[in-house]
Parts: structure tokens; sequence; C-alpha cells
């Protein structure tokens, strides 16, 4: 096949899931006979749309505010522009894959914008639209979308050769994509069996894919992810190419390293720990932990109530310990670490990621660069399957990055949050190099927290507060905690106070704080109103009263300030699950109430039992507040003009407070759902709809 190009634009997140899809893309378009580059939305040299004559494929992710990431403002800005012709984009054939997440609003918002503004200029889909959701997974859209793909791009490259006007079909879809054509499933087929009849059992006895699934099919009858059943595991698979390998790694000297330490870059700093305090009883099901972090010595680290920070945390010491004995480098751990490309790699634009310093020590590596938790993706599990020496261990790899083995890959490590620890333990035949955790391992991700405190109250302080999450054990994995906070709880647990300790008191002696990296994470749009007049409704259960405990201490400090000028009304709504167990700063908000500060605090909670004598339901969770009190809030939002925030959790509790804010103004307007959902609309684009939710 002769080689046709093909652009890959990105727009890209800080997360770079966009980057790994467009790299992903890029190889396979190799494979498939087409040439590939990558230029991001941000580098306007690197293409040109106006001239383009290649088909372009478009990789787009989103922010949790909808928008398209800061890299692909500019090109928006130029594609809105009202006075380019509507056949601007004529020429210009493309297929867009958009990246979002259903637990945020706007799902996919900034592929769907890209997408809609490219259409008015007149530019054609060569192929269908696909919309990933990370909220179940991307791979579940992804991998199908970039199979089809090469079908749809053959047709282009046909259909723009015979009749460039014509137009190519034109739709969008969200689900899985099936349009690999037969003929191309038979090659593949093929070509696996040629794969799997290369396998070599441990002694090294060639084995075929049927000896290997009659062994596999004998041993149980319950699938798990070691273990496969019938019709999987008697299956011929189809799995994804092996990715070439990039990296090279030297470790270098053993002896007096000096520990590598993290530097104070990327505008995080290091600060005390100034205080800990436990909110919750210790008999609660979640522990929330107050923290007070000392920033007065950092002239940068200014914030406003509404803005997050950002904490670096390790990993668990313990499970970076496992991994080098697991890949026989504990002897290793304290080397230097050098880094290059592997010369002639296969790979397309390949770069020694940049989150993996040069000269850092293993074990600092281990420890603070790579997510060692994330789930491994099936071009991960499938790069394994080549340092594993057990032939049934080998099968079960290949199974679970196989096409057909996608349920499996979703119940077993996707959705049990498997990690490459765990596989190494349930495989333990396997031992890949450490380049190979290198390429595939994503950069350690920072938490963020948000300030539940304001710098007018506490000075040269911020409060976080956070939830020890925790995970129960699995048969895939042991019990473990969430990794920040898992780490948090661990960090203060020398300073940390008991619940009831009055968060002024003072600690007594200055023993040796424990310190943390931060950065100050500002919100866009997270703040109080600038007219103090404006009405603001909070809803807040949870570790989500954070944000407004800021809030509510900021307009204390305020009207204290400013006793003759009037002020909005402020509204909270908060629940937890019972009154005397894990009532946040329940004082502290009984005294804004009683100060004025606060006009109606309107709690629930939801596992404590009802009174006997109470004749009607209590409300459970905050949304059924919000309906008791539809009439004030729809005349707040619709008559005053006020401001509704919603803080905590993405999954259950945005996602029924919406739903309930639509069906309070359908009902107050007299309007059905599609109207309501336009006058909700309204409200977030006018910023008066304000979440800051976190899954
Ligand atoms: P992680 O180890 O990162 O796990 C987090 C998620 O991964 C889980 O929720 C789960 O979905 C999945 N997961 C990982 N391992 C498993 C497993 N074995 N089994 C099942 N699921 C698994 N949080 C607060 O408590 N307070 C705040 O004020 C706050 N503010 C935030 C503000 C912003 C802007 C954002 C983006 C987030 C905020 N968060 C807040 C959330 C916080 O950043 C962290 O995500 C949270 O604390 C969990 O971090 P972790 O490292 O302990 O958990």
């Amino acid at each position: 096949m002769t080689e046709e190009a093909v652009c890959v634009v990105i727009c890209k997140s800080k997360r770079g899931q966009a980057q790994s899809i467009a790299e992903e893309i890029c190889q396979q378009a190799a494979e498939h006979g087409f040439t590939a580059d990558i230029s991001c939305l941000s580098k306007h040299d690197k293409y040109n749309l106006d001239s383009e004559s290649r088909p372009v494929v478009f990789v787009v992710s989103t922010t949790g505010d909808g928008d398209p990431p800061d890299t692909a403002l500019k090109f928006v800005r130029k594609i809105k522009n009202k006075s380019l012709p509507h056949d601007h984009l004529s020429h210009l054939r493309y297929a867009l894959l958009g990246l979002g997440d259903t637990n945020y609003a706007n799902f996919c918002n900034g592929g769907k914008t890209i997408d809609s503004y490219l259409q008015k200029l007149g530019a054609k889909h060569f192929y269908a639209t696909g919309h990933a959701d990370d909220g179940t997974g991307l791979e579940v859209v992804v991998d199908p979308w970039i199979e089809g793909l090469w079908d749809a791009l053959k047709k282009a490259f046909s259909t723009m050769s015979t009749s460039d006007q014509q137009t190519l079909s034109d739709c969008t879809q969200d689900s899985n994509h099936q349009n690999a054509s037969d003929q191309k499933k038979n090659l593949e087929v093929d070509l696996q069996l040629l794969k799997l009849s290369e396998v070599d059992s441990p002694k090294g006895k060639t084995v075929t894919s049927d000896s290997i699934a009659t062994e596999i099919g004998s041993t149980s009858s319950v699938a798990s992810l070691k273990e496969s059943v019938p019709p999987l595991s008697e299956s011929v698979l189809n799995v994804p190419a092996l990715p070439p390998s990039y990296l090279e790694i030297l470790l270098v000297g053993t002896e007096n390293v000096e520990e590598t330490v993290l530097p104070d870059k990327d505008g995080y700093f290091e600060v005390p720990i100034s205080k800990a305090v436990q909110l919750t009883q210790d008999d609660a099901v979640k522990t929330a932990i107050l923290l007070e972090l000392d920033i007065s010595q950092q002239q940068e680290q200014v914030y406003q109530p509404g803005d997050a920070f950002d904490i670096l945390c390790p990993n668990r010491d313990s499970e970076v310990e496992e991994l080098l004995l697991k890949l026989d480098l504990q002897m290793q751990k304290n080397c230097t670490v050098q880094v290059n490309l592997l010369k002639n790699t296969s790979k397309k634009a390949a770069k020694v990621p940049l989150h993996i310093p040069q000269n850092g020590s293993l074990q600092f590596i281990l420890t603070w660069c790579l997510e060692i938790r994330s789930t491994p993706k099936k071009a991960f599990l499938r790069a394994l399957v080549d340092f594993t020496q057990n032939a049934s261990e080998k099968r079960r790899l290949l199974e679970l990055c196989s096409k057909q083995g996608s349920a499996d890959y979703n119940s077993f490590v996707r959705d049990s949050s498997v990690c490459v620890l765990d596989l190494l333990r349930a495989f333990p035949s396997c031992c890949p190099p450490l380049s190979l955790l290198f390429e595939h391992l994503p950069k350690l991700q920072p938490r963020a927290y948000s300030a539940a405190s304001s710098s007018l109250q506490h000075p040269g302080k911020v409060h976080l507060v956070f939830n020890v999450v925790e995970f129960p054990a699995r048969p895939e994995h042991p019990a473990r905690k969430g990794l920040c906070t898992g780490w948090l709880v661990d960090h203060v647990s020398s300073i940390l106070e008991p619940h009831g300790t009055a968060l002024a008191s003072e600690r007594p002696g200055t023993s040796a704080l424990p310190k943390v990296h931060v950065r100050a994470r500002p919100s866009s749009t997270f703040h109080l109103p600038s007219d103090p007049c404006v009405p603001v409704v909070m809803v807040g259960p949870g570790t989500g009263v954070a944000p407004f405990i800021g809030f509510l201490q900021q307009r204390e400090k305020e009207r204290e300030a400013n006793q003759e000028a009037t002020f909005g009304e402020m509204w909270l709504f908060f629940g937890c699950r019972h009154k005397d167990k894990d009532f946040l700063f329940r004082e502290e908000l009984e005294k804004f109430v009683h100060n004025g500060t606060l006009s109606h605090l309107i709690v629930c909670f939801s596992r404590d039992e009802p009174d006997a004598a109470e004749t009607v339901n209590r409300p459970t969770y905050v949304q059924h507040n919000l309906i008791l009190h539809a009439k004030n809030l729809a005349k707040i939002l619709l008559e005053d003009k006020g401001c509704l925030y919603v803080c905590g959790d993405a999954k259950n509790m945005a996602k029924d407070v919406n739903d309930t804010l639509l069906e309070i103004i359908g009902n107050e307007l007299q309007l059905d759902k599609l109207d309501a959902m336009k006058i909700v609309a309204g409200l977030r684009e006018d910023k008066r709809y304000l979440q800051d939710i976190w899954s």
C-alpha cells in the first residue's frame, strides 16, 4: 500500500490523555500504511487548516468546566470568528474524538464546541465523531473508534481522489464503533493465530492457542483476574499491536548517591502542617480530617475562598518496595537513573517523558514521579505478555487486552482499579524491564483540596478538609486507602488531634511539624459574587462544605468591617450521615447563623433513624431539602439574580441536585424539561450556577 498522510491535531489537557491517544493513533497509522504527524492545537506554526489537504484527526479533551483546555482557546477564537465565510474550511475532511467525563456537566463540550464551529465553516466529517467518557472508561469508546478509523480513512482517501467535492456521510456517534471490514477482521484473526502458535511454554515447548485454551478452561469455572472460562478461554483473540518500546534506562552507581529531594518548582512550596484535627467521631463511616497549612512564608500562596490547593503525595513506601522486589531491582533502588530515547525506535514522536527527571534515584522516581496505582491500559497488558514466562499467564494477559476479553478487562482490571503491582502479584512469571514501566505509567498527579478558610480570618494559613478514602479488599487487590488521603493521615499522625478539639486552640510545644508540597490552584469562577448584595445558595454535603466555610468566614469579616452595608442572604444546604458523628463544622456553622452571617442553615442526616413521634418523612439528602425550599430557591435564582454553588461528590450528588433544579424551575415556571434545561444552561452561562465537584 502506498503511504497516505494524515494530520493528527490534539488539544491537550494536563492529564495527557489526548496526547497518549494521539500517539496511539500515529503508531497504528504506520501499521495501516499511513503516515501521521501530531501537532498541538496551540502550535499554530505546525499546521495550517486553511490549506490542509490531508484528512485531519482531532483528539480534543475537555476541562472540568466543560471548556476546551487552555491550549485550544486561541484556536477556538479563530474558528469562531464570525467574519469568516461559511465555506472557509469546505476543503477540510476531518474526524474528531472528544474526551470528557459524564460526571461533569457539559460532557465532551471541548470536542463538541470545536466540532460545531468546524461544521459551520464547511468542514466535513470523514468518520463519525466519537465521545469517550472517562467516567466509564475512555477505552470503551476510544479503542473501537480507532479501530474503525482506518477503513474510514481509506474510504476518505479514495473519495478525495475520485471526487474532491463529494461530501462524506455526516453523523455523530457516542457509542462503540464497529466499522472494521470483515476482510480486515480475518486478517487480524490470522495474525493472532500466528502469534499464539509462537507462544513458548516455560519448558520451552511450543504450545498452540488450542492447547492453552484447554489448559485454562479445565482449571476453573469462575472467571477472575487470573483465570478465564469458556468461551473466552477457547476463543481466537484479536489483540492490540505490540506498542514499540522507546526508552532506554541506565542505572548508574550504587554507593553514596545523594538522596533526591523534591525541588521547589512548578509553583510548589514546601510548607509546615501546623495543625491536624479529626472532624468526625471515631465511629463515623468516613474519617474527615482538617489540616491547617502555614503558608505565611510564601508570598505567592495568596488565595480566595473558592480556590483549591494541589498537594504532591508520594506512592506508598511498601508498594514501591514490593514493586522493586518484583522487578528484581531492590539492590539498585539508590542508583541514579538515566533515561534516553531508544535508538531506532519505531514509535512516532517518541519523547522522554517530562515527568521523569534525569539523574533521580530509582526509588525517588518510583515514589514521586509515576502513578504506580494507575489502571494499566490494554496496550500495557499487551506489552507485559512478552515479559511473562508462564504460558497460562501469557494467555490470560492476551485475553484481558483482546477485543474478545473486553468484558473481563472492564470487570477485573478497570472496575476493580487494578494496578501494575496487582498484575505482577497475579502473574508471578511476569517480570517487565523498568523501561516498560516508565513507558506506560502516567505522571503521578497532585490531588486538589478546596480551601476551607478565608485569609481574612486566618492570615498566613489555609485550611483543607478531606475524607480518608478507603477501598475494601477485593479478589484482585488487598484493602487500601486512597493514595493521597491515606498518605496524609499517616503523615500527620504525630500531630493529629481528636474530634472535638477547638480549631482555634494553640498547639503546645514546637515539635517538628510534618511538611507538604503545595501549590495554589485558583478557580476562575467559583468565588463569592463581586456584588455582596447578591443572594447566595450553597449546596455542600460532607466535605463539599469546605469552600463554603471559606465563603462564610470571608463574609463574616466583610460584615464586621462594613456594618452599614447591605449583604445578600446566604443559604447553606448541608448533609451528612449522622448528626452526632460527621456533622462537619457544626459549631462554626451554628455561630454563623447566630451572628447573622448565614441566613439559613438547612441540614439533613441520611442514616439517622427518625424519631418515633415523627409523622412525615424526613429529608434524607440535600436535594430533598432543595425541593422543600423550592419556592425560595426559584425566587432567588429567577427573580433576585442570585447565585447557586454546588460542591462535593460528582458521581451522585451533583447529578441529583442538577435534576432537582430542573424539576424546581420546570414546576415554578410551568416549563417542560427541555425549556427548563435551557434556563439552567443560561444560569451556567451567566456564572450563576457554579459547580466545584470531584469524584
Ligand atoms: P485515589 O487513590 O486517587 O483514588 C481516587 C479514586 O480512584 C477513587 O475515588 C476511585 O474512583 C478510584 N480508585 C482508586 N483505587 C481504587 C480501588 N482500589 N477501588 C475502587 N476505586 C478506586 N476531596 C476532599 O476530600 N476535599 C476537598 O476539599 C476536595 N477538593 C477538591 C477540589 C478539586 C478542584 C478537585 C479536582 C478535587 C477535590 N477533591 C477533594 C478530591 C481530591 O482531589 C482527591 O481526588 C481525593 O481526596 C482522593 O484522593 P486519593 O489520592 O486519596 O484517592
